[in-house]
């Protein structure tokens, strides 16, 4: 990869203060709450009702649509309750509650699959119920399968987790290095793709060396790893795809009319796990931390289980939580209350206290430009709000505000706390709606 330009980007703190710390096992909670929609698309519909015995890796949700994924239970158990639960966007989700018994029975349905060709292949993507790791949930069988695969060249994988606190990504390479690369012979074979790049933030240093030398004791000698500066927001599919290929991707278009397949590190981790073992999707590796938090750590927990369960294992809390987000403190979304449950694209709990949360009070613009800076686009955010402010919708669209992909480099950077990316997030509504 020749060395070129970076795009802009802003330093925060990286507070990965649990980067070290190996991925311990949450023990099995009383009660799981597994929600059925957990990927961009089609939710799907429960497959058991109200007194079922179900078993780890069995199919409890699925539903006729392409772009969906299918939910397996992480536990062994009855199921107590279907319900109807306000989700985190707002609207009603459905939730499979299950009873555990502790026992982790596995189900019969659990076999590695035979893939041999590409629709083998997409086809154990889909049953293995992945969706994007790094908070996207977009299907990965969809991804692996764009209409002009015969153009793609190139699997990326994202590796840069550059949001401050969440380390599952480093813990999955540091432990995980061989699922890793046993995922992506297999993707590259079937999709008979020429490189693979592995995109990594500096600093990581444990991680880019266990997979070096992983990668040539299995002497692949076409995948390479793309070192990155350490700043937020390397890990955004848009700006990964300038740094590792090149290559300008304005918003809407997909990596693959690129010629690029992307994935998370640790989707393309339990993909490799997947492949030698039938084992789906049913827990997942979760940073959690904190100031709010007694003792934070990196843990596999089962999909479904509760935040208090997950906090209680940890320690409890040390101070009052002001607020909890699911995610990272960038992009992340803060969530009611801790009764609500991890999902697939759970990678980190945040829970900090009201010192750690406190909003600084917003005062008036000082045209310092610090925001035109940040933006790895070269947007104008301060133009935005104000035309925002005017409902100004063709200012809106003549300064670009739909190449905003809501990064918060803006917010973070600016010295009089103005909610830019939020207002950007409104302009962008405004505009949709504008065109109806
Ligand atoms: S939130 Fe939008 S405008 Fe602000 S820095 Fe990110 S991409 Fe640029
Ligand atoms: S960073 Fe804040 S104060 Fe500076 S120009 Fe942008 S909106 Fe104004």
């Amino acid at each position: 990869m020749s060395q070129r330009k970076h795009l802009p980007s802003i330093h925060v703190p990286h507070h990965k203060n649990t980067a070290g710390l190996e991925t311990v096992v949450m023990p099995v909670p009383d009660v799981v709450k597994i929600c059925m929609s957990q990927n961009i698309g089609a939710p799907c519909k429960p497959l058991v009702e109200k007194g079922d015995y179900v078993k780890v890796g069995q199919r409890i949700g699925d539903v006729d649509a392409f772009v969906s994924a299918p939910i397996f239970s992480s536990v062994s158990g009855n199921v107590k309750d279907i319900v109807q639960s306000r989700g985190s966007m707002g609207g009603f989700e459905t939730l499979v509650v299950i009873e555990t018994d502790k026992k982790q029975e596995i189900s019969e349905e659990v076999v590695a699959p035979v893939i041999e060709s590409f629709d083998d292949l997409i086809k154990a993507a889909r049953d293995s119920g992945m969706v994007g790791l790094g908070g996207a949930s977009f299907p990965t069988h969809v991804k692996l399968n764009p209409k002009n695969l015969d153009e793609c060249k190139y699997l990326v994988v994202n590796a840069a987790e550059c949001e401050p606190f969440i380390t599952t990504d480093n813990r999955e390479m540091v432990e995980n290095g061989q699922d890793i690369l046993d995922g992506m012979k297999m993707i590259m074979h079937h999709l008979n793709l020429e490189k693979g790049y592995i995109g990594i933030e500096s600093n990581k240093p444990d991680a880019i060396e266990n997979l070096k030398i992983l990668i040539e004791q299995n002497e692949m000698n076409d995948v390479e790893i793309v070192t990155l500066p350490s700043s937020y927001p390397k890990g955004a599919e848009r700006v990964l795809v300038y740094e590792v290929t090149g290559q300008v991707m304005d918003a809407g278009v997909l990596p693959a009319q690129l010629g690029v397949i992307l994935a998370n590190v640790s989707t393309i981790g339990h993909l490799g796990v997947y492949f030698k073992t039938g084992m789906p999707i049913v827990r997942r590796r979760v940073t959690i931390d904190g100031d709010a938090v007694s003792e934070p750590k990196n843990v596999f927990i089962p999909i479904g289980a509760q935040i208090a369960d997950v906090i209680e294992f940890c320690g409890g809390y040390k101070k009052e939580p002001r607020k909890i987000v699911m995610g990272g403190p960038m992009m992340g979304r803060a969530t009611m209350a801790d009764d609500s449950v991890t999902m697939k694209n759970t990678s980190a709990i945040l829970c900090f206290s009201q010192e750690m949360a406190e909003v600084k009070t917003e005062t008036g613009c000082i045209n310092c430009q610090r925001c035109h800076e940040a933006c790895p686009f070269g947007l104008m955010p301060s133009i935005f709000a104000e035309a925002y402010e005017n409902h100004d919708v063709d200012m809106l669209n003549r300064f670009n505000v739909m190449q905003c992909m809501e990064c918060g480099s803006c917010s973070y950077i600016c010295p009089a706390r103005r909610p830019l990316s939020m207002t950007n997030k409104m302009s962008k509504i405004m505009v949709k709606e504008a065109s109806k």
